[in-house]
Order: C-alpha cells, then sequence, then structure tokens
C-alpha cells in the first residue's frame, strides 16, 4: 500500500508505506498521509466473506490493502478482537425500528467505538517500533474517550510510553476514573487546571517547544500520534463498516448488492470517513449522513460548502467527543476529490483565515456521498427518552443521529446508524433524559439498570472500586516538567 501526502510536497518525494505513515504520521505542510489507491469493496469482495467472522474479514481487507505489516503482526492485533463481549461477533447490529439498524461499535474494553480501532492499532505500533528497536511516545489531550481507549490499548506495550491530559473537571466520572485507576509504568495521566481547549493548546505549545523536542532527541524517544490523523486508525474503521452490510444480508433485511444509508455521529471525521472510503471502493452506501451536535461546522460544510470557523466558539454539549471545530479528516476528502494542489490552498486559507469556501461545483461531489444535519441537547434528549420507551437505551453521540434518520433520507432504505458510545459511560445525560434524579455517575448507572432491567459491564462498575494510581493535577506550565520527569 502507498500513501500520499494531502497538501503535496513540492515535487519532493512524497509517498511512503503503510508502517512509515503510521510511525511518523505528519506530513508536509501540515498535511495527512491518505491511500493512493483503494482495494475492490464492491459486491464480488465483499460477497465471498457473507459467512466468515469479523477477524477474518478484516484480514482479508488488510490483505487486499496491501500493508507492509507481516501476517504474525496483523493477526496478533486483530486477536484484539478477542476481547470484546462476543468474540464471534463484537459489532452487534440490532434491529431498533421497521428499517432502523443500530450497529453498537461500543463492546470493547473501554466501552467507545474508539476501542475497534486503537486496540489493534496499538499492537501493530508497538510491534513495528520494537522490531526497528524505537522508542515512541505518544501524548494523548482528551475530552473523554480518545485518553481511555489509547491508555488501554498501550498499557504495558513494548517501546511506547504514553502521556494523556485530560482537563480536570472536565470529563465524567466515568472517563476520569477509566484514565487515573489505570496501572502500567509506560502510562503517565495528567489532570490539568483548565477546560479542554486549555488542555489541547498546552498539547500543541508542547509540540512545537523546541526545548521539549531537544530533550525528547537525547532521550532517545520519537514522537508519533494516536488520534485520527494517523491513517493506521482510519484503516479499522473501514471494516466495521463492510461488516455492518454484510450483516444486514445476514438477517435478510436486503439482498447483496442493494443500497443502504448508513448514519455518522462525526467529530473528527474518522468514522465517516471509513464510511466514504467503503463507499467509494463499491460498497452499496446510497448516502453516508453525517450527525453533528451545536458544534455544526459539518453541517455548514456539507450543506453549503463553507467551513467557517470566524465567530465560532466551541460549544460544549451533551456529546462532548463530537465538540470539534476544526475536524481533521476532512482533509482526507478534500484531498481524494480535489488533489493536492486545492487541498493545500484550501487548508492554508483556514489555518490563516480561519475559513475557506468550497465552489459551487465542488459542493456538488461533496454532496454525492453525503448529507448533514445537527441535534441540540434538548432534541437529543428527546430522542434519549423516545428510544427508550420503545425498549433501546442510547448515549448522546448516537442520539444525535435520529435527525438524520428521521429527516434526511430519500428513500426509505434500510439504515444502519453508528453507536459510538455505550450508555454506561454518559450515564448521568442519559438519566437526566429519562427524568431519573441522579447526582453521580454512579447514581445514575444503577438507577437506569434497576429501571430498564438491563446490566452495567463488569469494566464500568469495576472502576468505582480500583485503586487511584494517577493523582497529579498541575498548570498548564509545569505540564512539561511532569513529563520530562516521568520520561
Ligand atoms: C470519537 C467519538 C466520536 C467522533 O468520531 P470521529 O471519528 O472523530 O468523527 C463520536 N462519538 C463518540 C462517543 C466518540 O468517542
Amino acid at each position: 500500500m502507498v500513501l500520499t501526502q494531502t497538501r503535496g510536497n513540492d515535487g519532493q518525494k512524497s509517498e511512503v508505506s503503510f508502517s512509515e505513515a503510521i510511525l511518523n504520521p505528519s506530513a508536509s505542510f501540515g498535511g495527512l498521509y491518505a491511500p493512493t489507491e483503494l482495494p475492490d469493496m464492491s459486491i464480488s469482495f465483499v460477497s465471498e466473506y457473507l459467512y466468515s467472522d469479523y477477524k477474518t474479514l478484516a484480514f482479508s481487507l488488510l490483505k487486499a490493502f496491501n500493508v507492509d505489516i507481516d501476517d504474525e503482526l496483523l493477526n496478533r492485533a486483530l486477536e484484539q478482537y478477542d476481547k470484546f463481549d462476543n468474540p464471534n461477533n463484537p459489532v452487534p447490529v440490532v434491529k431498533v425500528d421497521e428499517d432502523l439498524f443500530v450497529s453498537e461499535l461500543y463492546h470493547g474494553p473501554t466501552r467507545a467505538f474508539k476501542d475497534m480501532a486503537l486496540q489493534p492499532f496499538g499492537v501493530i505500533l508497538s510491534g513495528l517500533a520494537k522490531s526497528r528497536g524505537e522508542n515512541y511516545l505518544i501524548m494523548a489531550a482528551t475530552s473523554g474517550d480518545t485518553g481511555p481507549a489509547t491508555l488501554e490499548t498501550f498499557k504495558d506495550k513494548d517501546n511506547i510510553k504514553v502521556t494523556c491530559l485530560y482537563p480536570q473537571g472536565g470529563t465524567s466520572d466515568v472517563q476520569r476514573l477509566q484514565m487515573v485507576t489505570e496501572k502500567a509504568s509506560n502510562l503517565k495521566v495528567i489532570g490539568v487546571r483548565g477546560n479542554f481547549d486549555d488542555t489541547q493548546n498546552a498539547l500543541k505549545n508542547l509540540l512545537s517547544s523546541d526545548e521539549f523536542k531537544s530533550e525528547l532527541q537525547k532521550r532517545a524517544i520519537k514522537l508519533s500520534a494516536a488520534n485520527s490523523v494517523n491513517f493506521g486508525r482510519i484503516i479499522f474503521q473501514i471494516i466495521y463498516h463492510i461488516h455492518n452490510y454484510l450483516e444486514l444480508v445476514r438477517k435478510s433485511v436486503i439482498g447483496l448488492g442493494e443500497e443502504i444509508y448508513v448514519v455518522v455521529p462525526s467529530g473528527n471525521f474518522g468514522n465517516a470517513l471509513g464510511a466514504y472510503y467503503a463507499k467509494k471502493a463499491g460498497l452499496p452506501i446510497k448516502k453516508i449522513l453525517i450527525s453533528s451536535n451545536s458544534n455544526n461546522i459539518l453541517t455548514d460544510w456539507i450543506e453549503k460548502g463553507e467551513y467557517d470557523l470566524r465567530d465560532r466558539e466551541l460549544i460544549p454539549t451533551d456529546s462532548p467527543a463530537m465538540d470539534i471545530l476544526k475536524s481533521s479528516n476532512v482533509e482526507r476528502v478534500l484531498f481524494d476529490k480535489f488533489g493536492a494542489t486545492r487541498t493545500k490552498e484550501l487548508m492554508e486559507s483556514l489555518d490563516k483565515e480561519d475559513y475557506y469556501y468550497l465552489t459551487p461545483e465542488e459542493l456538488k461531489e461533496i454532496q454525492k456521498d453525503f448529507s448533514a444535519i445537527y441535534t441540540s441537547d434538548k432534541e437529543g434528549l428527546e430522542y434519549i427518552k423516545e428510544y427508550a420507551q420503545k425498549g433501546y437505551i442510547m448515549d448522546p453521540h448516537t442520539a444525535t443521529c435520529m435527525s438524520a434518520y428521521k429527516n434526511l433520507r430519500e428513500e426509505s432504505l434500510p439504515t444502519i446508524v453508528c453507536s459510538t458510545a455505550e450508555w454506561t459511560k454518559f450515564s448521568v445525560t442519559v438519566a437526566s433524559a429519562l427524568g431519573i434524579d441522579a447526582k453521580s455517575d454512579l447514581d445514575a448507572l444503577n438507577a437506569i439498570s434497576k429501571e430498564f432491567d438491563i446490566s452495567i459491564p463488569n469494566v464500568i462498575a469495576e472502576l468505582f472500586e480500583k485503586e487511584i494510581v494517577h493523582t497529579t493535577v498541575v498548570d498548564k506550565d509545569q505540564i512539561m516538567s511532569e513529563m520530562l520527569a516521568f520520561l
């Protein structure tokens, strides 16, 4: 597999292998790596896996991409899905309404869809680092879900260290406990006094600090990234869209070749990009419906072709993993549709002027694949209540998808909603939607579990008993010294 740089490289060498793109994910001019070609994912490929398990499908797709990772490491990576609730079917697709199916992407160890990609990705990154005799640092700043999933995948892995910054008081109890109870000598979790923006900015400053870089060099530590700028994560986010399609065939909801809609609750657009690549490579998806919360920049982009950060401030919502204004994977769509020269122009305008507008022709191209809508917190709570009354409990991120399902479909085709978190991670919000008075996550978990007779997975219940091993909380200007002490 060959990847190339989304903003070009002024005639310099611009193509790298899959493993190089994983280890060193940032490309020239601040761009990303994107595949130059996609393997066939049309019915002729997909139908061969109608009776295969998830790992077999995943392995075959990675082979079709021709990744430069040996089979032993690939198999070890995919064995991570054995830790999911049902190893034979890590992603259950559940019928919720006549033509509405929810793909539950959250049955992994941290109960969020981040596990789908981060679990195998962690094994591959560590394996590559070890075989090269190199040591890597992953620095995460999290508003909630990325942190736990990154820590969980890299805990006790060779040749990798992880530092994870979270805004103190800015995460749910469950998310915080998932991080501060994660015990391993290669992990350092640091609470920062401030909000998520402060935390993320502190990380950015550190990444561009010469002093910090030279300290890393002295210790022979290289930097990589585990967020969805890393194509190594995106590749695992293509597989489950194929799996979802096959599940509908297996359930006799559709015949092979019939089209479906896919609804994706989006933030950094990694999940949506996976669906886009699958559609482009032939998977019969009529359209990808993008749902947002009140941070509705993706709605404007897809409806009007406007990506405009001026006069926008991040609004904290009930679906915090989608509280994003600079959605990084949009760049890979721009590159795929309009090429490197235009992508560089648009992204530089965004970086420097805080906006860009697509031409009407370009907008039409985007709208061939995507439609978009957003959901306010108030509507989201109503959806949670409505579906709970029908017997299905969903988290606030998944709830944003219901506006798309109800308003964006032009035909009544079977529809897959990607559910990105289990209700247990956002139980206080879910409780308030259901009219249950709960002061803490623990109260909310117990009350909902009792009222709806659903169980709380052990990995969540146990968090409240576990020893807290990371107690560091610092001001922004102390982060570097804390990290260097750890390294
Ligand atoms: C990360 C995340 C999202 C957003 O996914 P992207 O791939 O960044 O668009 C949505 N919901 C939950 C619960 C998440 O953790």
